[in-house]
């Protein structure tokens, strides 16, 4: 791994991408999810490379959905495994919620290899290695994946997800948090609860949230979840960014 010096202004940022680097060279992250990481980082600049307050409000009430669903699962693809895999492992412990290796570009030596990772951490057990379900609207390798896990959830947690599998989730009548830098992907527009921050920050803050919520009654949290406008929210986000630069 390339050594990045702690004073370098950018050492966080970069720190992450020889995270994925790294992960591309060991083979779970695929070339495509290096370019997908470049279109986030911009928009990561845009609200200021930090958790903004109604994101971090948009973390506590997806953890909230998460505690109350009855059957929660967090979809891992390489990049998510690459920045945060341990935090999702500790994540889905905590929840509980199933972990499940679901992929855009599905290959099962990279299926194999993020499991290995997750596992790495402490994961045990990892779905995804052999699906026996078809989520309903995507072709056969994109569509695949278990029944026991993604199939039958009633909340599915997608760090970077594509669009398409979003709509096709929302379809099957789940409930989708998605993490997505952009306020404007289709992800984002189609998910129930958008969180728009980076996983590096989202995930850790969900453990946080996980904690300080997991004792409350299940009518309270479900109110939370009930209270959640997220058309409101990405109109919110989209004002802060536009405010933001407008005050440049
Ligand atoms: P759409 O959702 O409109 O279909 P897409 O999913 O095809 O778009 P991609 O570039 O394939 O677009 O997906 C990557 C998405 O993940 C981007 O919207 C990007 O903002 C987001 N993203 C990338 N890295 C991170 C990160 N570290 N944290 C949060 N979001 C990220
Ligand atoms: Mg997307």
């Amino acid at each position: 791994m390339m050594k990045i010096p702690k004073s370098h202004p950018r050492y966080e940022s970069l720190t992450i991408r020889e995270k994925l680097a790294e992960g591309f060279r060991k083979g779970f992250v695929h070339e495509t999810g290096l370019i997908a990481h470049g279109r986030g980082e911009a928009f990561d600049y845009l609200i200021g490379e930090k958790t903004i307050d109604i994101s971090n409000d948009a973390e506590k009430v997806a953890t909230a959905l998460l505690l109350v669903a009855e059957n929660p699962v967090i979809s891992i693809n390489g990049n998510t495994a690459a920045l945060v895999g341990k935090d999702c492992v500790e994540l889905s412990k905590k929840i509980p919620a199933k972990l499940e290796v679901n992929l855009f570009h599905r290959s099962e030596d990279r299926i194999r290899k993020i499991v290995m990772e997750l596992k790495k951490f402490g994961a045990d057990p990892v779905l995804g290695e052999n699906p026996d379900a078809r989520i309903e609207g995507l072709d056969h390798p994109r569509g695949l994946c278990s029944r026991e896990g993604i199939y039958s959830a009633d909340v599915v947690l997608v760090p970077l997800e594509d669009g398409d599998r979003c709509e096709a989730l929302i379809k099957m009548g789940k409930k989708v948090i998605a993490i997505d830098l952009n306020p404007l992907s289709r992800t984002s527009q189609s998910a129930t609860i958008t969180i728009v921050d980076n996983v590096v920050r989202a995930i850790p803050n969900m453990i946080k949230w996980t904690d300080i919520l997991k004792d409350r009654p299940k009518e309270y949290l479900e109110a939370l979840v009930n209270s959640w406008d997220n058309e409101k929210y990405l109109r919110d986000v989209l004002s802060y960014i536009s405010k933001r630069i407008n005050s440049i």
